[in-house]
């Protein structure tokens, strides 16, 4: 390898660090609480990856983090003695960004392009390592990897390229040395390289974390006269002092501790910038003893529909660090949901294959997964405002789990909303639909298609608005596949408009003299038609399986309708479209 390579960044990369460098986001503070956000995340996988493979020459000992703020040079210098990076990992982690976001990201990128919407942008989308151009205009990185002999060094003004160069005599873990940019605080631009402000935002933005942050604070002392009547002097001491009070916060009881706690935790865990919408505390004891803090997030994360979509639900066993993202504790479609799970009677050993098979951890995941549906449910009831904000970001994630999760069916069907035909812009809860059922109906109308636009402009609906009948409009991809499962709410069946025979002349009310006569009626229009009936059938042929009378149709004069066990067009094509 030569000595220096210089290489450029991707685009969006480049974008993004422009942003950055232009100072678009207000929260400048934010760039210490990712540093030492990452610091930490080095600490625990070093710890972890010792104790698994005694081998690996990683030296434990003392692992913290440590600020070294020089105020005449205008550096601040992160540093850990954590997991650090080989050099392809520098390449890989600090040289890309975004990997599952970044078409998405572009796209809003240039959407964002100068416009007053970055802000939100950014704090959406949670910018990790690059936050440090907010307040850098320079940035050097120093990185061995434990149990690697040759470490790494990486640089940047934040422009549009960056050097890698291999360099001997580094120690184990990474070290970040920011280049402060002049103090501004008008642009929130503080003072990085003072030892108070230093403190002050290690205590806001990161106390909870478990390693201690250090920094050496020199001190100065009056020192008592030897003997009476002496002079007081003082001298200078150099102390090393930790800036945190390293307390987990789900240990601790929920009236102890501040929102603003609870957010910050949040972000370092979800690695996102945005508020936590809900935040679920949970101390089982008894058979199995476990702590769990979970989060709702309030802005749906961008690779929420790619599988690959990372920071969920992260696994300690007694405060240990096990793993990020255990796909064991949350169902699929509650992967939006982020924390941390303590369990008491893991073995720090403990494999993903291990966790698939333990009760444990499927009894955790049972009762987790009622937690949050009912957190959900609350909040309906508690902060309708915000439980609308919840359900319109991840809504269409939760209905999946009424097709992957039958045990909660119910449960779920009580937090879902739906588009009806009630509201042109309010959503309904199955609740109210019931409520307002007329006598007589006993069944939940729905009709399925690609838009609400377009579902209300099936002829399917002309009978029943008509007739004055509610119908849920479903629109979403997903809404085929539960609806198709043959679901209830508290009893009431759902019911296609598009298919098998809905009988719209309410009988109800009706005395049993009128309902013969609405029959023989029929009777005699079937009559009437018939020619017509079978002259269509046969000339349709093969397309239809048979051509019968309606009552569903006011304007339109003709409409298909499926077979009442049939696939819907939609789902038909979603099956298509997914190759069955
Ligand atoms: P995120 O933390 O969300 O992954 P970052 O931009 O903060 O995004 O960091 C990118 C990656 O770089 C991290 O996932 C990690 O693999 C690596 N990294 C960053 N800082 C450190 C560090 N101090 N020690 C080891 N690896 C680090
Ligand atoms: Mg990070």
């Amino acid at each position: 390898t030569p000595p220096v390579e210089e290489r450029e960044f991707a685009a969006e990369t480049r974008q993004l660090l422009d942003l950055m460098v232009h100072s678009i986001y207000s929260n400048k503070d934010s760039f210490l609480r990712e540093l030492i956000s990452n610091a930490s995340d080095a600490l625990d996988k070093v710890r972890l990856e010792a104790y698994r493979d005694k081998d690996l020459g990683a030296d434990t000992s003392d692992l913290h983090i440590e600020l070294e703020p020089d105020t005449d040079g205008r550096t601040l210098t992160l540093r850990d003695n954590g997991i650090g990076m080989s050099r392809d990992e520098v390449v890989d982690l600090i040289g890309t960004v975004a990997k599952s976001g970044t078409g998405e990201l572009r796209r809003k990128l240039a959407e964002a392009k100068d416009a007053a919407g970055s802000p939100d942008l950014i704090g959406q989308f949670g910018i990790g390592f690059y936050s440090t151009f907010m307040v850098a205009d320079k940035v050097t990185l120093l990185t061995r990897k434990a149990g690697e002999a040759t470490g790494t060094r990486w640089e940047s003004d934040g422009g549009g390229s960056y050097t890698v160069e291999s360099v001997p005599d580094v120690a184990q873990g990474t070290q970040v040395t920011l280049h402060l940019k002049p103090v501004d605080e008008e642009d929130n631009l503080h003072d990085y390289a003072d030892p108070a402000t230093l403190r002050s935002l290690v205590k806001k933005y990161s106390d909870f974390i478990s390693w201690p942050i250090r920094m050496e604070v020199t001190r100065t002392r009056t020192v008592e006269p030897a003997e009476e009547g002496g002079e007081e002097t003082t001298e200078t001491v150099v102390e090393t002092d930790t800036l945190n009070s390293m307390k987990a916060l789900w240990a601790r009881p929920r009236d102890e501790v501040s929102d603003e706690e609870y957010a910050e935790f949040y972000r370092h865990v979800s690695h996102a910038w945005d508020e936590p919408a809900e935040v679920i505390s949970v101390n089982a004891e008894g058979t199995f003893e476990y702590q769990a803090l979970l989060f709702i997030p309030s802005q749906a994360p961008f690779d929420l529909f790619m599988r690959d979509s990372r920071h969920g639900v992260q696994l300690y066993v007694k405060r240990v660090f096990i793993m990020d993202d255990c796909d064991e504790l949350m169902p699929e479609y509650l992967r939006f949901v982020k924390g941390v799970v303590d369990a008491a009677d893991l073995s720090l050993n403990v494999s993903r294959e291990i966790l698939q098979q333990d009760r444990q951890i499927r009894a955790i995941r049972r009762r987790l997964t009622k937690k949050v549906i009912s957190a959900i449910k609350d909040l309906r009831g508690s902060d309708p405002e915000k439980y609308l904000s919840v359900w319109t970001q991840f809504g269409r994630v939760l209905k999946e789990g009424l097709v992957s999760d039958p045990d909660n069916r119910d449960a779920l069907l009580a937090v879902a909303s739906f588009d009806t035909t009630h509201s042109a812009d309010e959503q309904t809860s199955l609740q109210d639909y019931v409520s307002r059922m007329k006598p007589g109906q006993s069944s939940i109308y729905f009709l399925t298609g690609e838009s609400r636009a377009q579902i209300e402009n099936s002829p399917h609906m002309e009978a029943f608005r008509a007739k004055g009948y509610e119908v849920l409009l479903l629109s979403d991809p997903i809404d085929e596949m539960w609806t198709s499962a043959g679901a209830d709410f508290e009893g009431t069946p759902f019911q296609s408009i598009a298919k098998g025979e809905v009988d719209l002349d309410d009988d109800a009310g009706k005395t049993d003299d009128e309902k013969k006569a609405a029959e023989q009626e029929k009777e005699e229009r079937r009559k009437e038609f018939a020619d017509l009936l079978s002259w269509l059938e046969q000339t349709l042929g093969e397309s239809v399986s048979q051509v019968r009378l309606s009552t569903r149709l006011t304007e339109s004069p003709a409409c298909v309708v499926g077979d009442t066990f049939s696939f819907s067009p939609q789902l038909e094509k979603l099956y298509r479209a997914s190759g069955q």
